[in-house]
Protein backbone atom coordinates (compact mmCIF):
# COMPACT_ATOMS: atom_id res chain seq x y z
CA UNK A 1 0.00 0.00 0.00
CA UNK A 2 1.28 3.34 -1.44
CA UNK A 3 -0.09 6.51 0.62
CA UNK A 4 0.56 9.63 -0.83
CA UNK A 5 0.99 12.51 1.95
CA UNK A 6 -0.47 16.18 0.90
CA UNK A 7 0.40 19.75 3.06
CA UNK A 8 -1.09 22.52 0.91
CA UNK A 9 -0.38 26.03 1.17
CA UNK A 10 -1.16 29.13 0.15
CA UNK A 11 0.85 28.98 -2.79
CA UNK A 12 3.03 25.90 -2.36
CA UNK A 13 2.24 22.14 -1.76
CA UNK A 14 4.45 19.56 -0.08
CA UNK A 15 3.91 15.61 -0.57
CA UNK A 16 5.57 12.45 -0.48
CA UNK A 17 4.64 9.03 -1.37
CA UNK A 18 5.22 6.59 1.59
CA UNK A 19 5.24 2.98 0.96
CA UNK A 20 3.42 1.61 4.04
CA UNK A 21 4.74 -2.02 3.80
CA UNK A 22 8.06 -0.68 5.59
CA UNK A 23 6.75 3.06 5.93
CA UNK A 24 9.89 4.61 3.82
CA UNK A 25 9.37 7.49 2.13
CA UNK A 26 9.64 6.85 -1.26
CA UNK A 27 9.65 10.17 -2.69
CA UNK A 28 9.43 13.84 -1.33
CA UNK A 29 8.34 16.93 -3.54
CA UNK A 30 7.31 20.26 -3.50
CA UNK A 31 5.69 22.91 -5.44
CA UNK A 32 6.54 26.44 -5.21
CA UNK A 33 5.15 29.39 -6.19
CA UNK A 34 1.80 28.05 -7.32
CA UNK A 35 0.14 31.08 -9.30
CA UNK A 36 3.10 32.65 -9.44
CA UNK A 37 5.51 33.62 -11.85
CA UNK A 38 8.37 31.48 -11.64
CA UNK A 39 6.71 28.32 -10.43
CA UNK A 40 8.36 25.32 -10.52
CA UNK A 41 8.50 21.22 -8.82
CA UNK A 42 11.05 19.84 -7.50
CA UNK A 43 11.49 16.15 -6.39
CA UNK A 44 13.58 14.12 -4.56
CA UNK A 45 13.82 10.34 -4.86
CA UNK A 46 16.62 8.28 -2.70
CA UNK A 47 18.82 6.81 -5.50
CA UNK A 48 17.72 9.80 -8.02
CA UNK A 49 18.70 12.56 -6.80
CA UNK A 50 16.56 15.87 -7.28
CA UNK A 51 14.73 16.63 -10.13
CA UNK A 52 13.48 20.37 -11.03
CA UNK A 53 10.46 21.04 -13.20
CA UNK A 54 10.27 24.77 -13.98
CA UNK A 55 6.93 25.15 -15.56
CA UNK A 56 3.75 27.59 -15.67
CA UNK A 57 1.50 26.43 -12.41
CA UNK A 58 -2.17 28.25 -13.23
CA UNK A 59 -3.31 27.16 -9.75
CA UNK A 60 -3.44 23.60 -7.45
CA UNK A 61 -5.05 21.36 -9.41
CA UNK A 62 -2.08 22.24 -12.29
CA UNK A 63 0.03 21.34 -9.21
CA UNK A 64 -1.35 18.34 -8.42
CA UNK A 65 -1.93 17.02 -11.95
CA UNK A 66 2.29 17.50 -12.06
CA UNK A 67 2.88 15.72 -8.89
CA UNK A 68 0.95 12.84 -10.33
CA UNK A 69 3.19 13.00 -13.57
CA UNK A 70 6.22 13.72 -11.65
CA UNK A 71 5.84 9.88 -9.66
CA UNK A 72 5.05 8.08 -12.57
CA UNK A 73 8.08 9.83 -14.70
CA UNK A 74 9.65 6.38 -16.56
CA UNK A 75 13.13 8.12 -15.64
CA UNK A 76 12.79 9.94 -12.19
CA UNK A 77 9.37 8.68 -10.71
CA UNK A 78 8.60 5.93 -8.73
CA UNK A 79 5.44 4.13 -10.07
CA UNK A 80 4.17 2.09 -12.94
CA UNK A 81 0.52 4.00 -12.59
CA UNK A 82 -1.44 5.92 -10.56
CA UNK A 83 -3.69 2.97 -8.97
CA UNK A 84 -0.59 2.32 -7.21
CA UNK A 85 -1.92 5.09 -5.08
CA UNK A 86 -4.48 3.20 -2.34
CA UNK A 87 -4.89 6.77 -0.99
CA UNK A 88 -4.12 10.40 -0.12
CA UNK A 89 -3.86 11.94 3.85
CA UNK A 90 -4.18 15.94 3.39
CA UNK A 91 -2.82 17.95 6.23
CA UNK A 92 -5.67 20.13 7.53
CA UNK A 93 -4.61 23.11 9.43
CA UNK A 94 -7.89 23.59 11.47
CA UNK A 95 -10.57 21.38 12.72
CA UNK A 96 -12.45 22.81 15.21
CA UNK A 97 -14.13 21.18 17.82
CA UNK A 98 -15.75 18.63 15.77
CA UNK A 99 -12.68 16.46 15.11
CA UNK A 100 -10.78 14.94 17.70
CA UNK A 101 -9.00 12.29 15.09
CA UNK A 102 -8.68 12.01 11.64
CA UNK A 103 -11.52 10.86 9.42
CA UNK A 104 -11.54 9.73 5.94
CA UNK A 105 -13.33 12.87 3.82
CA UNK A 106 -16.93 12.88 2.67
CA UNK A 107 -18.99 16.12 1.16
CA UNK A 108 -19.71 16.86 4.97
CA UNK A 109 -16.68 16.41 6.39
CA UNK A 110 -14.99 19.30 3.37
CA UNK A 111 -18.24 21.23 4.71
CA UNK A 112 -17.21 21.01 8.12
CA UNK A 113 -13.79 21.96 7.17
CA UNK A 114 -15.31 24.94 5.17
CA UNK A 115 -17.23 25.96 8.08
CA UNK A 116 -13.54 26.11 10.00
CA UNK A 117 -12.22 28.82 7.86
CA UNK A 118 -12.86 31.63 9.73
CA UNK A 119 -10.69 30.34 12.73
CA UNK A 120 -7.58 29.75 10.21
CA UNK A 121 -8.55 32.09 7.20
CA UNK A 122 -4.65 31.54 6.14
CA UNK A 123 -4.37 27.56 6.16
CA UNK A 124 -7.58 26.65 5.88
CA UNK A 125 -8.82 27.76 2.26
CA UNK A 126 -5.18 26.33 0.21
CA UNK A 127 -5.95 22.99 1.92
CA UNK A 128 -9.55 22.74 0.96
CA UNK A 129 -8.31 23.80 -2.68
CA UNK A 130 -6.03 20.75 -2.28
CA UNK A 131 -8.41 18.02 -1.56
CA UNK A 132 -10.95 19.39 -4.23
CA UNK A 133 -7.99 18.97 -6.59
CA UNK A 134 -7.04 15.83 -5.81
CA UNK A 135 -10.70 14.12 -5.19
CA UNK A 136 -11.19 15.78 -9.03
CA UNK A 137 -8.48 14.27 -10.25
CA UNK A 138 -8.52 10.86 -8.05
CA UNK A 139 -12.32 10.61 -7.78
CA UNK A 140 -12.06 6.77 -7.07
CA UNK A 141 -9.27 7.08 -4.26
CA UNK A 142 -9.85 7.27 -0.58
CA UNK A 143 -8.76 10.70 1.19
CA UNK A 144 -8.18 11.50 4.94
CA UNK A 145 -7.92 14.87 6.43
CA UNK A 146 -5.82 15.02 9.61
CA UNK A 147 -5.78 17.64 11.88
CA UNK A 148 -3.16 20.08 13.32
CA UNK A 149 -5.97 20.84 16.00
CA UNK A 150 -6.77 17.14 16.41
CA UNK A 151 -4.24 15.88 18.84
CA UNK A 152 -5.03 19.00 21.43
CA UNK A 153 -8.94 18.39 21.95
CA UNK A 154 -7.77 15.92 24.87
CA UNK A 155 -7.28 19.28 26.67
CA UNK A 156 -9.34 20.22 29.71
CA UNK A 157 -11.72 23.34 29.83
CA UNK A 158 -9.43 24.95 32.38
CA UNK A 159 -6.65 25.26 29.61
CA UNK A 160 -8.84 25.66 26.67
CA UNK A 161 -11.23 28.12 27.63
CA UNK A 162 -10.08 31.88 27.59
CA UNK A 163 -11.26 34.21 30.23
CA UNK A 164 -13.36 36.10 28.34
CA UNK A 165 -17.09 36.90 28.42
CA UNK A 166 -18.44 32.75 28.35
CA UNK A 167 -20.21 33.77 25.59
CA UNK A 168 -17.66 34.09 23.02
CA UNK A 169 -16.75 30.63 23.33
CA UNK A 170 -20.33 29.70 23.22
CA UNK A 171 -21.44 31.90 20.20
CA UNK A 172 -18.34 31.98 18.25
CA UNK A 173 -15.84 29.31 19.60
CA UNK A 174 -13.41 31.47 20.86
CA UNK A 175 -11.06 29.28 23.04
CA UNK A 176 -7.65 27.71 22.85
CA UNK A 177 -7.70 25.31 20.00
CA UNK A 178 -3.52 24.72 19.54
CA UNK A 179 -1.86 23.10 16.81
CA UNK A 180 0.90 21.09 15.29
CA UNK A 181 -0.80 18.42 16.89
CA UNK A 182 0.50 15.87 14.51
CA UNK A 183 3.89 16.54 15.14
CA UNK A 184 3.30 16.85 19.26
CA UNK A 185 1.65 13.26 18.74
CA UNK A 186 4.93 11.90 17.17
CA UNK A 187 7.35 12.39 19.02
CA UNK A 188 5.85 11.96 21.97
CA UNK A 189 4.85 8.38 21.73
CA UNK A 190 8.24 7.92 19.44
CA UNK A 191 10.34 8.80 22.99
CA UNK A 192 7.70 6.59 24.66
CA UNK A 193 8.74 4.02 21.85
CA UNK A 194 13.08 4.97 22.38
CA UNK A 195 12.55 5.06 26.39
CA UNK A 196 10.70 1.60 26.24
CA UNK A 197 7.73 2.86 28.11
CA UNK A 198 3.93 2.85 28.01
CA UNK A 199 3.04 6.48 27.15
CA UNK A 200 0.12 6.23 29.73
CA UNK A 201 2.93 6.07 32.16
CA UNK A 202 5.10 9.38 31.09
CA UNK A 203 4.61 13.26 31.68
CA UNK A 204 6.20 14.37 28.20
CA UNK A 205 6.59 18.30 27.91
CA UNK A 206 7.32 18.28 23.44
CA UNK A 207 9.38 21.43 22.45
CA UNK A 208 8.50 21.91 18.47
CA UNK A 209 10.72 24.63 17.53
CA UNK A 210 10.69 25.45 13.92
CA UNK A 211 9.37 28.50 12.07
CA UNK A 212 6.46 28.00 14.18
CA UNK A 213 7.06 27.24 17.98
CA UNK A 214 4.35 25.37 20.32
CA UNK A 215 5.20 23.28 23.22
CA UNK A 216 2.58 21.15 24.58
CA UNK A 217 2.05 19.24 27.87
CA UNK A 218 1.28 15.59 27.32
CA UNK A 219 0.44 13.37 30.07
CA UNK A 220 -0.47 9.99 29.97
CA UNK A 221 -0.55 10.20 25.87
CA UNK A 222 -2.92 12.96 25.79
CA UNK A 223 -2.38 16.70 25.19
CA UNK A 224 -3.13 18.38 28.60
CA UNK A 225 -2.42 21.93 27.55
CA UNK A 226 -0.05 23.35 24.19
CA UNK A 227 1.24 27.36 24.03
CA UNK A 228 -0.68 27.91 20.75
CA UNK A 229 -4.10 29.49 20.78
CA UNK A 230 -7.28 30.18 19.25
CA UNK A 231 -5.37 30.48 16.52
CA UNK A 232 -1.15 29.79 15.74
CA UNK A 233 -0.22 33.12 16.31
CA UNK A 234 -0.59 32.53 20.51
CA UNK A 235 2.32 31.23 22.57
CA UNK A 236 5.92 31.79 22.86
CA UNK A 237 8.27 34.12 20.38
CA UNK A 238 8.72 32.53 16.51
CA UNK A 239 10.37 33.04 13.76
CA UNK A 240 8.46 36.15 13.07
CA UNK A 241 5.23 35.80 15.25
CA UNK A 242 4.98 37.47 18.58
CA UNK A 243 3.49 35.23 20.28
CA UNK A 244 1.60 35.89 23.30
CA UNK A 245 1.72 39.48 24.15
CA UNK A 246 -0.37 42.07 25.94
CA UNK A 247 -3.41 42.75 23.82
CA UNK A 248 -3.30 46.20 25.05
CA UNK A 249 -0.37 47.13 22.31
CA UNK A 250 -3.22 46.49 20.02
CA UNK A 251 -5.50 48.76 20.84
CA UNK A 252 -2.83 51.47 21.58
CA UNK A 253 -1.44 51.14 18.49
CA UNK A 254 -4.49 51.54 16.71
CA UNK A 255 -6.21 53.95 19.06
CA UNK A 256 -3.13 56.38 19.88
CA UNK A 257 -0.87 55.88 16.93
CA UNK A 258 -2.95 55.35 14.05
CA UNK A 259 -1.64 51.73 12.75
CA UNK A 260 -4.84 50.16 10.85
CA UNK A 261 -6.00 46.57 12.33
CA UNK A 262 -4.22 45.08 8.70
CA UNK A 263 -0.85 47.08 9.55
CA UNK A 264 -0.60 45.21 13.41
CA UNK A 265 -2.38 41.93 12.02
CA UNK A 266 0.61 41.86 9.51
CA UNK A 267 3.37 43.03 11.99
CA UNK A 268 2.42 40.50 14.90
CA UNK A 269 2.32 37.74 12.14
CA UNK A 270 5.22 38.78 10.37
CA UNK A 271 7.02 40.95 11.32
CA UNK A 272 7.57 40.32 14.98
CA UNK A 273 9.20 36.99 16.98
CA UNK A 274 13.16 36.93 16.54
CA UNK A 275 13.17 38.65 13.24
CA UNK A 276 11.61 41.80 14.96
CA UNK A 277 13.33 41.87 17.97
CA UNK A 278 17.11 41.06 16.17
CA UNK A 279 15.93 43.28 13.30
CA UNK A 280 18.19 40.63 10.98
CA UNK A 281 16.48 37.63 10.09
CA UNK A 282 13.92 35.19 10.65
CA UNK A 283 16.19 32.46 10.13
CA UNK A 284 17.93 30.98 13.65
CA UNK A 285 21.05 30.20 11.54
CA UNK A 286 21.07 34.08 10.53
CA UNK A 287 20.51 35.50 13.99
CA UNK A 288 22.65 32.79 15.51
CA UNK A 289 25.04 33.92 13.60
CA UNK A 290 24.95 37.84 13.68
CA UNK A 291 24.83 37.31 17.86
CA UNK A 292 27.95 35.48 17.13
CA UNK A 293 29.56 38.55 15.74
CA UNK A 294 28.38 40.64 18.30
CA UNK A 295 25.20 41.92 17.06
CA UNK A 296 23.19 43.00 20.51
CA UNK A 297 19.80 42.72 19.14
CA UNK A 298 20.64 39.30 17.83
CA UNK A 299 21.87 38.42 21.05
CA UNK A 300 18.69 39.63 22.62
CA UNK A 301 16.14 37.84 20.30
CA UNK A 302 17.76 34.58 21.04
CA UNK A 303 17.93 35.79 24.85
CA UNK A 304 14.34 36.00 24.79
CA UNK A 305 13.61 33.29 22.45
CA UNK A 306 15.37 30.75 25.42
CA UNK A 307 13.67 32.39 28.48
CA UNK A 308 10.13 32.14 26.98
CA UNK A 309 11.12 28.20 26.10
CA UNK A 310 12.26 28.03 30.00
CA UNK A 311 9.19 29.26 31.25
CA UNK A 312 6.81 27.47 29.19
CA UNK A 313 8.70 24.10 29.96
CA UNK A 314 8.53 25.03 33.53
CA UNK A 315 4.91 26.01 33.53
CA UNK A 316 3.90 22.66 32.07
CA UNK A 317 5.89 20.93 35.05
CA UNK A 318 3.18 22.97 37.33
CA UNK A 319 0.34 21.60 35.08
CA UNK A 320 1.20 18.01 35.40
CA UNK A 321 2.73 17.83 38.38
CA UNK A 322 6.05 16.97 37.30
CA UNK A 323 7.97 16.04 34.24
CA UNK A 324 9.27 12.53 33.13
CA UNK A 325 10.91 13.82 29.96
CA UNK A 326 11.43 16.75 27.78
CA UNK A 327 11.60 16.56 24.05
CA UNK A 328 13.16 19.03 21.39
CA UNK A 329 11.88 18.39 17.86
CA UNK A 330 11.63 20.75 14.66
CA UNK A 331 14.42 22.89 12.45
CA UNK A 332 15.21 24.39 15.60
CA UNK A 333 14.58 21.98 17.73
CA UNK A 334 16.27 19.02 16.34
CA UNK A 335 19.59 20.77 15.06
CA UNK A 336 20.19 23.82 17.69
CA UNK A 337 22.30 22.42 20.42
CA UNK A 338 22.76 26.39 21.43
CA UNK A 339 18.95 26.36 21.76
CA UNK A 340 18.38 23.55 24.05
CA UNK A 341 21.03 24.12 26.53
CA UNK A 342 20.81 27.56 26.79
CA UNK A 343 16.81 27.36 27.23
CA UNK A 344 16.88 24.39 30.10
CA UNK A 345 19.82 26.12 32.00
CA UNK A 346 18.23 26.74 34.79
CA UNK A 347 15.50 23.87 35.05
CA UNK A 348 17.88 21.49 36.41
CA UNK A 349 16.17 21.43 39.81
CA UNK A 350 13.92 19.74 37.62
CA UNK A 351 16.15 16.66 38.00
CA UNK A 352 18.49 16.61 35.02
CA UNK A 353 21.54 17.70 34.06
CA UNK A 354 22.43 18.26 30.23
CA UNK A 355 25.49 16.27 28.70
CA UNK A 356 27.57 18.65 26.78
CA UNK A 357 28.90 16.17 24.53
CA UNK A 358 25.61 14.08 23.64
CA UNK A 359 23.54 17.57 22.85
CA UNK A 360 26.05 18.58 20.13
CA UNK A 361 23.50 15.61 17.81
CA UNK A 362 21.34 17.13 15.13
CA UNK A 363 18.75 15.45 13.34
CA UNK A 364 18.79 12.27 14.68
CA UNK A 365 17.01 10.65 17.64
CA UNK A 366 19.29 10.68 20.62
CA UNK A 367 19.48 11.03 24.49
CA UNK A 368 21.09 14.76 25.74
CA UNK A 369 20.80 14.27 29.55
CA UNK A 370 23.77 12.53 31.12
CA UNK A 371 23.17 8.89 32.27
CA UNK A 372 22.42 9.59 35.87
CA UNK A 373 19.34 12.31 35.64
CA UNK A 374 15.92 11.17 36.93
CA UNK A 375 13.89 13.29 33.95
CA UNK A 376 15.44 12.65 30.39
CA UNK A 377 15.90 14.97 27.88
CA UNK A 378 15.38 13.70 24.01
CA UNK A 379 15.89 15.29 20.59
CA UNK A 380 13.37 13.47 18.27
CA UNK A 381 12.71 14.41 14.93
CA UNK A 382 9.55 15.09 14.17
CA UNK A 383 7.80 13.17 10.87
CA UNK A 384 4.16 14.52 10.89
CA UNK A 385 4.00 12.88 7.07
CA UNK A 386 4.15 9.42 8.37
CA UNK A 387 2.17 10.24 11.15
CA UNK A 388 -0.41 11.26 8.20
CA UNK A 389 0.55 8.50 5.72
CA UNK A 390 -0.09 5.67 9.28
CA UNK A 391 -3.20 7.63 9.80
CA UNK A 392 -4.55 7.34 6.53
CA UNK A 393 -3.67 4.11 5.60
CA UNK A 394 -5.43 2.58 8.52
CA UNK A 395 -8.56 4.64 7.98
CA UNK A 396 -8.47 3.69 3.87
CA UNK A 397 -8.60 -0.08 4.93
P1 LIG B 1 11.09 24.19 10.36
O1 LIG B 1 9.95 25.15 10.37
O2 LIG B 1 10.87 22.99 11.25
O3 LIG B 1 11.54 23.81 8.96
O4 LIG B 1 12.35 24.96 11.02
C1 LIG B 1 12.91 26.11 10.44
C2 LIG B 1 13.90 26.71 11.43
O5 LIG B 1 14.89 25.73 11.75
C3 LIG B 1 14.65 27.93 10.90
O6 LIG B 1 14.69 28.95 11.87
C4 LIG B 1 16.06 27.41 10.65
O7 LIG B 1 17.02 28.39 10.87
C5 LIG B 1 16.19 26.34 11.71
N1 LIG B 1 17.19 25.35 11.31
C6 LIG B 1 17.16 24.50 10.27
N2 LIG B 1 18.31 23.78 10.21
C7 LIG B 1 19.09 24.20 11.25
C8 LIG B 1 20.41 23.86 11.71
N3 LIG B 1 21.14 22.94 11.10
N4 LIG B 1 20.88 24.53 12.79
C9 LIG B 1 20.13 25.44 13.41
N5 LIG B 1 18.90 25.81 13.01
C10 LIG B 1 18.38 25.20 11.95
Amino acid sequence: MKTLVINCGSSSLKYQLIDMSNEESMVQGLVERIGIEGSALTQKTPGKGKHVINTEIKDHKDAIKLVLEALVNEEYGVIKSMDQISAVGHRVVHGGEKYSESVLITDEVLNSIRDCIALAPLHNPPNIIGIESCRELMPNIPMVAVFDTAFHQTMPKNAYICPLPYELYEKYGVRKYGFHGTSHKYVSNKVAEVMGKDIKDLKIVTCHLGNGCSLAAVKGGKSIDTSMGFTPLAGIMMGTRAGSIDPSVISFLIEEKGYTIEQVDEMLNKKSGVLGVSGVSSDFRDVRAAAQEGNERAQLALDIFHYKIKTQIAAYAGAMGGIDVIVFTAGIGENAALVRSESLKGLEFLGFNLDAKKNEIAGEIGEISTDDSRVKVYVIPTNEELMIARDTARLAQ
